[in-house]
């Protein structure tokens, strides 16, 4: 048995626990890091990067099949398009093999001691991880605990044989030719329209009355339209209640039944919190829900154990956990910090996009302010017209009295790289005076951002 003293462990080397790692290191604080699995987390192997790589190969195989139809308005014609699946699969394990090279090399750089194996609390300040070369133990002086999230199993579906969750679906090596995503939350859509463009005929079952159901109905209105066109058939309303043999059962809301022909059936019903098994459970941390309770400076009910990312629950996004980490690497090495973060932008990488910052117009009604909104549409900016991508809108949500903006939201093709537009306008307390004079490149989307602005003060010109 060997013993590792240091002033920090980090348990999970997701972009939570590398990001307050490397931090750490470069603050000088003596830092130990416990991965069991490859590093970078769920993001990097099974989550984000994989995901966005399939969506893109899926998005770029379906343009060339539309144009083999003949129905391309700028005349392109191809002769013929396949995809060879498992091709497409080693290429993105490629990208995740370059990522998980990088943040090791990151952690080395940082002077941060990366452990292998599973952690397993002894107590508060004590783990023990069960390596290659035999069992380590690890005492520090401050723990971050970072282990993350797994998907939910549903009892009438439990993982196995046909039925998978997303980190199996980004690993097929053959197209199911039929596939019923159940679970109409970003991660089901994302990965159902990849597969829809890929040619799986897709069902999505939804138990809710809508799709992606924490966003207003203007948000979601043209992803429905686009899944539609893909001929994604949607069930909402809708309970998936069983697996027998090839065949999904399914009831409506209004007691209607139907048997789904199914190869896979993707469950993505949410996810939980991974503390189970590790003596997390044990340590009686006080909870939110199933998920770890921690203040504005991330620490838990028990002094010197932190908690950040997706185990402290929503919003669940890899950006969240890494501003968490960075914030508590530096309160460790001594600095003074606290969440100071007036939003956490969120995308939702489907057909189109959907990019949220700030206060819906109801959640800043909800909070007591009077607003004043301007959203101006897609089909009126020029550069969304030669990328043939009209269908959308940005929305600015501003308080009526100061014009300060609370909120931004936007659905369109490639509206994800306005986020960090949106996000910077919150963070830096702008007006919608400042986004209406500031010039936006032309011809750019983010001209929209700009006009939503104008049009919010009353005077918008293009519209
Ligand atoms: C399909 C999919 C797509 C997604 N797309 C996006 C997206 O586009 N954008 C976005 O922001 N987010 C996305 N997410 C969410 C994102 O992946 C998570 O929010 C993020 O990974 C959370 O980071 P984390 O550090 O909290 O935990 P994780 O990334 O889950 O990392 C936790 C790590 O801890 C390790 N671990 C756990 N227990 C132990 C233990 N006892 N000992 C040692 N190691 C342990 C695990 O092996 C894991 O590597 C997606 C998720 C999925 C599933």
């Amino acid at each position: 048995m060997k013993e590792i003293t240091c002033k920090l462990l980090v348990i999970g080397a997701g972009p939570g626990g590398y990001v307050c790692a490397i931090r750490a290191g470069q603050l000088g604080v003596d830092t130990v890091i416990v991965e069991a699995d490859k590093p970078g987390g769920t993001c990097l192997n099974v989550g984000c990067i994989p995901s966005k790589a399939l969506i893109h190969a899926a998005e770029e195989f379906s343009a060339t099949a539309h144009m083999l139809e003949g129905r391309n308005a700028m005349g392109i014609r191809v002769e013929a398009a396949s995809i060879d699946l498992a091709r497409t699969m080693s290429w993105k394990d490629g990208i995740v093999g370059r990522l998980n090279a990088g943040v090791t090399a990151l952690l080395q750089k940082a002077r941060v001691k990366i452990v292998h194996g599973r952690a397993a609390f002894r107590d508060g300040k004590t783990v023990e991880v069960e390596t290659e070369i035999g069992l380590q133990v690890i005492r520090a002086e401050t723990v971050v605990i970072a282990t993350g999230s797994e998907p939910v199993e549903l009892a009438a579906l439990p993982f196995g044989g046909r039925i998978i969750s997303s980190t199996e679906a980004l690993s097929l090596r053959e197209l199911p030719k039929n596939l019923v995503v159940v679970g109409g939350g970003y991660i089901g859509l994302e990965l159902g329209t990849a597969f829809a463009k890929l040619g799986s005929a897709v069902t999505v079952v939804e138990a809710t009355p809508q799709i992606l159901p924490q966003y207003d109905a203007d948000l979601v209105r043209p992803i429905a339209r686009r899944l539609g066109e893909l001929g994604i058939r949607l069930l909402t309303s809708t309970k998936a209640t069983g697996l027998d043999g090839d065949a999904l059962s399914i009831e409506t809301s209004d007691g209607g039944s139907e048997r789904l022909p199914v190869d896979r059936v993707l469950v993505t019903a949410g996810r939980r919190p991974r503390t189970a098994g590790s003596g997390i459970d044990e340590l009686d941390l006080d909870r939110s829900g199933t998920y770890l309770r921690i203040d504005d400076r991330c620490r838990t009910s028990m002094r010197g154990v932190y908690a950040i990312g997706d185990v402290t629950g929503e919003p669940m996004l890899a950006h969240r956990a890494m501003a968490q980490g960075e914030m508590v690497a530096e309160i460790v090495a001594g600095r003074k910090r606290a969440w100071d973060k007036r939003c956490i932008p969120a995308i939702c990488f489907t057909d189109p996009e959907i990019v949220t910052a700030g206060l819906s117009p109801d959640e800043a009604r909800a909070q007591g302010f009077a607003i004043r909104l301007g959203q101006f549409p897609f089909s009126a900016n020029g550069r969304a017209m030669t990328m043939l991508a009209e269908d959308g809108f940005v929305r600015v949500v501003a308080r009526a009295d100061t014009g300060l903006v609370l909120g931004v939201q936007a659905v369109g093709a490639g509206v994800s790289e306005l986020s960090a537009s949106f996000a910077l306008a919150i963070e830096m307390g702008a007006r919608l005076e400042d986004i209406a004079g500031t010039i936006h490149a032309h011809p750019t989307r983010s001209e929209a951002f700009q006009e939503a602005a104008l049009k919010a003060l009353g005077h918008a010109l293009h519209i």
